[in-house]
Formats: structure tokens, C-alpha cells, sequence
């Protein structure tokens, strides 16, 4: 076999220590290209842009700026900066967890979802928003090595607790060796709501949307219950999201039919 292809992204842009996290994981495992936004698009999902134009250059040897999404810069890259289909996209390493509900609102999961998507293996990565992401190297060498050995084709959401925080003294890249790695699903990840309204200096009303993270009654098997008790949380994500079981709207709608628009309304 050819030896492999890997493109690295992320959603904090190419400048993003866990970038260079990332690509140094990955780097002597196959053949490596970075493709990453200019600049941060945390939040971003799985936004593509199709309304306008994008541009990419190349800043050193293999690595690759996009004006655009973590989305746009797996395509562009799969599709075009690539010789061919990337078999592996690894997307970090972002600081600050991605958990549960997060995974829809994550630029870095939006890009290894999109490198899925585009027929790759892919794995999200993330760290505890305190945690170095250098800890996260010998992860993702491991379950990238694992990726790449297995038939199946394979999409991983992965979050690392605050490791080094019982390590002190120890180089990060070596603080998660020998550590297991626990299977979780997604777990609820409630936020405080909150609408922010301040004034601008010229007098214009502006918002800042979200609160921070509060008590989710974390459930052991969930990935905000792994993190929260010290354990590495890999999570095998799919992208259907249709509900698993149709029956109870099969026998719901069973009886109704499209109702008529037309003026009159209901029969009296
Ligand atoms: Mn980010």
C-alpha cells in the first residue's frame, strides 16, 4: 500500500498552536498536508461558502491558508490541494472541549465531519481549555494508527481532559501515554442562555450571545461524564441524525393528510 494520505485542519486558524500539535502527530505516518481557515472560525459547524470567492496560498511547504470555513478547507483540500482523497482528516487540536450537543456547533468537528463526508476516516480533536495540546500527540498517533490499519471508515469526536494537571513537571507530549481510552456516547451539554445587549461608541445597540457551560447531571458512558472523571473520551459519531425509530410518526401522521389552504379554512 501507498502509504497514506492525511490533511490537517482546524477551526482556530493556521496560525493555532494545535495545528502544529497536529500536523507533528501525524507527520511520520504518511504523507501530510495542512489546509487551515486565516483566521479563527470557532463556532463555524459545517458552513461552506458558496457566495463568494475563496482564495488559498501556500505559507510554507504543505501548509495551506483558505479565507474560508474548516469545511471549505477539507474540500478544497480533498478535492483539489490533495493528489488525491486524503484516507485520513484529523481536525484540532482545539482548546476547549466539544462535547455533546457542541458537535453542531464545532468548526472542528465540521471538518473532520466534512472529511467523512469527502470519504476519509476523521477524527475532532479537543483539550480542556487549560490543557496544552501537545498531550493530545500521542492520541492521535494512536487512534490515527488505528484509523488507518482498519477497513472501516470511521468518524471520531475525541476530548481530553486536564491531564498534566497530575503531571506536573512532565513534558505534555508524554502525559497521556499508557492512559486507556474510554468509548462514550454524546452526553447533554447545557449552556446558561444568554443575550447580551450593550451600546457601541456610537451609540448602536450590539449583542453577545451564550453563557457558559452549566451542571448537566453528567451520566457515566457519556463523554462530559469521561471528562469530567479524568478519562480520554472517544466518541464514533454518524451523520444521520433521523430519529432511530419511525414507527410512533408512521402511526401519528397514518390518518392525516395535507390539509387545504384555501380561504374558509376549517369547515364549520
Ligand atoms: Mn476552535
Amino acid at each position: 500500500m501507498s502509504r497514506p494520505l492525511i490533511l490537517v485542519t482546524n477551526d482556530d486558524g493556521i496560525l493555532a498552536p494545535g495545528l502544529a500539535a497536529l500536523a507533528e502527530a501525524v507527520q511520520d505516518l504518511g504523507e501530510v498536508l495542512v489546509c487551515a481557515p486565516e483566521t479563527e472560525r470557532s463556532g463555524s459547524s459545517h458552513a461552506i461558502t458558496l457566495h463568494s470567492h475563496l482564495r488559498t496560498d501556500e505559507i510554507k511547504p504543505g501548509w495551506f491558508r483558505v479565507n474560508g470555513t474548516p469545511v471549505d478547507c477539507v474540500y478544497l483540500g480533498s478535492l483539489h490541494l490533495c493528489a488525491r482523497r486524503p484516507d485520513l482528516v484529523v481536525s484540532g487540536v482545539n482548546p476547549g472541549f466539544n462535547l455533546g450537543s457542541d458537535v453542531f456547533y464545532s468548526g472542528t468537528v465540521g471538518g473532520a465531519a466534512e472529511g467523512y463526508i469527502r470519504g476519509a476516516s476523521a477524527i475532532a480533536v479537543s483539550v480542556h481549555a487549560r490543557e496544552s495540546p501537545r498531550v493530545a500527540i500521542p492520541i492521535v498517533r494512536t487512534l490515527a494508527k488505528v484509523l488507518l490499519a482498519s477497513s472501516q471508515r470511521s468518524l471520531l469526536n475525541v476530548n481530553i481532559p486536564w491531564l498534566s494537571r497530575e503531571a506536573p513537571g512532565r513534558a505534555a507530549d508524554t502525559v497521556a501515554e499508557g492512559l486507556p481510552l474510554q468509548v462514550t456516547r454524546l452526553g447533554a451539554r447545557p449552556y446558561v442562555e444568554q443575550v447580551e445587549r450593550r451600546q457601541d461608541p456610537r451609540g448602536q445597540a450590539y449583542f453577545w450571545i451564550g453563557g457558559p457551560p452549566r451542571d448537566a447531571g453528567e451520566k457515566q458512558g457519556e463523554d462530559t461524564w469521561a471528562v469530567l472523571h479524568g478519562q480520554i473520551s472517544v466518541t464514533p459519531l454518524v451523520l444521520d441524525i433521523t430519529a432511530p425509530a419511525l414507527s410512533p410518526w408512521q402511526s401519528m401522521l397514518e390518518h392525516v393528510s395535507v390539509a387545504s389552504t384555501s380561504a374558509g379554512g376549517e369547515p364549520t
